[in-house]
């Protein structure tokens, strides 16, 4: 299994024409895969030094590339699309290998890459400023947009490659640079992705330096974000992180696009069609063997439906597969390492010492790797536990009696990412909505937390860190706005009818 694993991942390089990038026999950054919690292979940890060299080559790049015009820009965007299509299998492939996604997952997260190449195309015509009108005669007043600088990406383990593209596809079309610092659980899947750009930046012509790559772990990231050059860091990734990377950024008065955890919670009003709201809770909590930012944690149910809707997704739960996430039929692939299942034993523990039950799941299998069956745990109340987002397969079952106390449950969490009502009463569905409802950057009606398409904006409120990657207007966080005013008369009036002089 071992040995055949590793020929699959070089494989996999190789296609993507990064074979000989970066391995040493004894290097201290070890790629491993959760399938079994063997090695795939050894590299080096980028140095300081090498670190500082990428963001002088993306610094340099910089000037060069924000003079090209943003259409020409999405050339370059519109290639990395063209071979992520041509590479969808192979880069798939190391995303189940290094991530453990299953098979189907793997392939939609490379799709989401493609998508939001797609999008940022399609945008690099589209970087519209407004103009507006000028309160004084014969004057224009508008704004531009201009390229920010070098980008400083910092990802997370669970989205290997698509955080990293919502990213540098904006990025690039916005005019900037890029120096992604991979999670050092995911190198593989990144050097991949570096091997395909640098390929894409050679067929059209762009400045190689348009993207560097720096491998390793926290520390490595913390050179991006101390660092004056780099104009944003884009951090996605825990609180944990988060509460240092936003702080150290803020002292330098650099620009921070934080992405950060979640405690993702859905409410099943009476109205709900049960089918549909068991269906998408399932995939919700259970899916990406719950390490989704957008996994869901809480179920927060009407007390008059709270014992079917349980014993339903007992069903479901019971016979959803965990395994190999390359089998036909294996819905639940592994955790990624031992500390997610020391993390998820000890939320149960905990949630029992608080009179919870644990319905179904929460066993480990006997199998190398770290492979569980997904809890669900019903709960007296919303205890501390609960408030905490666990980054694994737990989803807690709450009852209700008014959609007002669900709300306040709902809300009563530190964190703000992805949140859903599944109802069929219209009033109930725009109360959780609107202004005093759902609290979350991300607000669903009848579909779960989890799952997002490119087109809209994403993250969260609260410790979830304020970011918005992706769709909608995200892109300007990639660039720096100017407010122009053009005198075009030969009178100088000035604004609010001051006077000054003759
Ligand atoms: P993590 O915080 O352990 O690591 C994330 C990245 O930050 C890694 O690249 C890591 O090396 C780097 N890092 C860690 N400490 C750093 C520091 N001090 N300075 C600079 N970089 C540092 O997170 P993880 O375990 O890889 O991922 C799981 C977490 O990420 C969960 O909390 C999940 O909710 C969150 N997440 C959020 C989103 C989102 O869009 N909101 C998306 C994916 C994951």
């Amino acid at each position: 299994m071992t040995s055949s694993l590793r020929a699959r991942a070089e494989q996999a390089l190789r296609a993507c024409g990064a074979a000989d990038d970066h391995p040493a026999a004894d290097g201290e950054l070890i790629a491993r895969t959760p399938l079994d919690g063997s090695v795939l292979c050894r590299l080096n940890p980028s140095n300081p030094e090498q670190v500082s060299d990428a963001i002088d080559q993306a610094h340099q790049a910089f000037s060069r590339w924000r003079t090209v015009p943003a259409p020409q820009r999405g050339v370059l965007v519109r290639r990395l699309g063209e071979l992520l299509t041509e590479h969808k299998a192979d880069l798939a492939d190391l995303v189940t290998l290094e991530a453990g996604k299953v098979t189907s997952e793997a392939l939609g997260e490379v799709q989401e890459m493609i998508d939001i190449c797609e999008f940022a195309v399609g945008l690099s015509r589209q970087l519209y400023g407004r103009t507006m009108a000028s309160e004084r005669p014969g004057h224009r007043l508008m704004e531009t947009w201009h390229p920010l600088g070098v980008v400083g990406v910092i990802s997370a383990f669970n989205f290997p490659v698509a955080v990293w593209s919502w990213n540098t596809a904006l990025a690039l079309v916005c005019g900037d640079t890029v120096v992604w610092k991979p999670s050092e659980l995911t190198p593989l899947t990144a050097i991949a992705c570096d091997a395909l750009l640098r390929r894409a930046a050679r067929d059209v012509g762009a400045p190689d330096g348009v993207h560097r790559l720096v491998l390793g772990p926290g520390p490595v990231g913390e050179q991006l974000v101390d660092d004056p050059r780099v104009a944003l860091v884009s951090a996605t990734g825990s609180v944990r992180m988060g509460r240092t990377v936003g702080p150290r950024v803020a002292a330098r008065f650099g620009r921070c696009l934080l992405e950060l955890g979640g405690n993702n919670a859905a409410v099943v009003a009476p109205t709900a069609d049960l089918d549909l709201a068991v269906r998408a809770v399932v995939f919700s909590a259970a899916g990406t063997a719950g390490q989704r930012c957008t996994s869901l944690r809480r179920l927060i149910v009407h007390a008059s439906i709270v014992d079917t809707v349980v014993d339903r997704l007992a069903d479901a739960y019971r016979q959803l597969r965990v395994g190999d996430p390359t089998e036909d039929g294996v819905l639940v692939g592994p955790l990624i390492r031992e500390q997610s299942w020391a993390a998820m034993a000890s939320a149960l523990e905990r949630a029992r010492a608080d009179g919870g039950t644990v319905v179904c799941g929460g066993e480990r299998l006997d199998r190398a790797g770290v492979y569980v069956t997904p809890a669900l745990v019903r709960m007296p109340a919303q205890t501390e536990v609960v408030r905490e987002e666990t980054f694994a397969p737990v989803l807690y079952v709450l009852g209700y009696d008014t959609l007002d106390e669900a709300i306040a449950l709902h809300n009563d969490v530190p964190q703000g990412l992805s949140s859903a009502v599944f109802t069929l009463d219209q009033r109930e569905a725009e109360r959780f909505l609107a202004a005093d409802g759902s609290d979350c950057g991300i607000a669903n009606v009848n579909i779960g937390t989890s799952g997002a398409e490119i087109g809209g904006a994403f993250g969260g409120e609260k410790e979830t860190g304020g970011g918005r990657e992706s769709g909608s207007d995200s892109w300007k966080a990639y660039m720096r706005r100017a407010t122009n005013t053009v005198n075009y008369s030969d009178q100088l009036p000035l604004a609010q009818g001051v006077k000054f002089g003759g």
